[in-house]
């Protein structure tokens, strides 16, 4: 599993017709999509996602925020898989985000920052399985 990791594109992104532009940056920079799907979280799969960062002041508007539409997990595999996306995606304030990194580009603020990347590959493996079964990846395992 170490060379799978878990993107989401979030809620701003789908409402700002964003999704084929950050896939696209995603593709270019050599990552396979594994596994895709739309959905809208609800309040208890959002936080179940979310469990680290359940005694942050900000955990309500990250779970009013992530429920506020629907939003696009996708699983994604690449050799570094974990540490490349963060490179890719930026860091969580887009303003501090290197240039040309996804949330530079395209990311708000804090909150609405356009994409989720897991952050270890222990937790890709535990945030992959929260949307996709076992199926839905060996589906596609040789694409
Ligand atoms: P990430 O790993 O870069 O996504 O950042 P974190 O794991 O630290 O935080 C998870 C998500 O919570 C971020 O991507 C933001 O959507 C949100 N978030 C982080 N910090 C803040 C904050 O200070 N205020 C608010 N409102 N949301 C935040
Ligand atoms: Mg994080």
């Amino acid at each position: 599993m170490s060379n799978r990791t878990l993107a989401i594109l979030k809620p701003d992104c789908v409402r700002k017709n964003l999704i084929g532009n950050v896939i696209a940056k995603i593709n270019e920079a050599g990552f396979k999509i594994k596994a895709m799907k739309m959905t809208h979280l609800t309040k208890e799969s959002a936080a179940g996602f979310y469990e680290i960062h359940k005694h942050q002041p900000w955990f309500n508007d990250l779970i009013s925020y992530m429920t506020s539409g629907p939003c696009v997990p996708i699983a994604l595999e690449k050799d570094n898989a974990v540490a490349d996306f963060r490179k890719l995606i930026g860091a969580t304030d887009p303003s501090k985000a290197d240039e040309g990194t996804i949330r530079k580009l395209y990311a708000k603020d804090k909150t609405e920052n356009i994409v989720h990347g897991s952050d270890s590959d222990e937790n890709a493996a535990i945030e992959i399985s929260h949307f996709f079964s076992r199926k839905e990846l060996l589906e596609n395992y040789n694409n």
